[in-house]
């Protein structure tokens, strides 16, 4: 005991040189890091296997007419409730791969390499998950809103995946596409995207194909019917085996509002009667048959089953899975 307590009391006596030629253990000894880790998630699916590949996310004051037909304060609340930022809303980017077995298909290609600090993450992310952009086969559009189909092109213009066969709903094609649509669009909001469409669509007319519901458009994958966000607006299912994945789309923005209460209505949602009618239908269908459920606005890595619960439904995110 005496022994130790002259030890430490010589030792410190050494002073200062000594001090720094000791040994510092039980110290951090690392920098902190500066960036994220690569953001995608992968799992099997029957023979089939997915790959969630984060497109980033964003953290923006909540606009007062975010919903359109509760109070404001109704939606600081549920914010609030939600941890976001105080008087924000954050809404994440989450587009989806599927590697068939023969055939890789994208579903959604975010918000581009312009989009800003944060977002337009999909082209690094499908890197580091070991993919080049020339070996997708297959693009599929949702809908055609900027955050969903702005990663189409590179910064100089060029088509990001130029081997792909690039497939938008029908619907949706027709009514963007039109410029007697468009003159007639009288809100800011959806002004935005009808420019946008020209910009990132325009001259595409001939490169990219139109699917319809409740078809095929790539194996085991089957567009569904999700109108109301947009006139197209589409959900997938993927089949493999008995597996079945169900590709929500934007059926929902964010689940914190919009799953958890159906029936409210965001600025987003083009005909906001018919998205609610969507939403109930989806998620009844969800929860009957215990789907697994991908979300393009769910946080990531955005998977999750739907149950009913009291006002609407409730999000049950999965657990991380680190074998395949
Ligand atoms: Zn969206």
């Amino acid at each position: 005991m005496e022994t130790s307590r002259r030890a430490v009391l010589s030792s410190a006596a050494m002073g200062g040189a000594a001090a720094l030629l000791a040994p510092r253990l039980g110290r951090a000894a690392a920098p902190f890091a500066s960036t994220q880790a690569p953001g995608y998630y992968r799992f099997q699916l029957g023979d089939a296997q997915v790959t969630v590949l984060h497109d980033g996310e964003r953290s923006f004051a909540m606009p007062a007419q975010f919903v359109t037909n509760v109070p404001h304060d109704q939606a600081i609340v549920a914010a609030s409730e939600a941890f976001m930022p105080p008087g924000s809303v954050t809404v994440p980017f989450n587009p989806t791969l599927i590697n068939t077995g023969g055939k890789l298909v994208l579903i959604d290609t975010g918000n581009g390499p312009a989009a800003g600090a944060g977002i337009g993450q999909l082209l690094g992310n499908l890197q580091a998950a070991g993919v080049t952009p020339e070996q997708i086969d297959i693009v599929l559009l949702s809908h055609l809103h900027p955050d969903h189909t702005n990663g189409l092109r590179r910064l100089d213009g060029s088509i990001a995946f130029p081997n792909a066969s690039i497939l938008a709903p029908e619907p949706d094609w027709t009514f963007w596409m039109s410029d007697t649509n468009m003159a007639q669009a009288n809100d800011a909001v959806t002004k935005a995207y009808f420019a946008n469409t020209r910009k990132v669509l325009g001259g595409l007319d001939e490169r990219i194909g139109r699917f319809k519901w409740n078809t095929e458009v790539a194996p085991g994958i089957t567009a569904i019917s999700a109108p109301g966000h947009t006139p197209g607006h589409t959900a997938f299912t993927v089949s493999s085996g008995s597996a079945r994945l169900l590709v929500q789309s934007d059926v929902t923005n964010i689940p914190e509002f919009f799953l958890r209460n159906p029936d409210w209505h965001v600025m987003y949602d083009h005909d906001p009667d018919q998205a609610a009618k969507t939403r109930h239908a989806i998620y009844d269908m969800a929860a009957a048959d215990r789907l697994l459920v991908v979300g393009y606005h769910f946080a990531f890595p955005s998977l999750g089953h739907v149950e009913r619960a009291s006002a609407g439904y409730r999000l049950v995110p999965i657990a991380w899975q680190a074998a395949l």
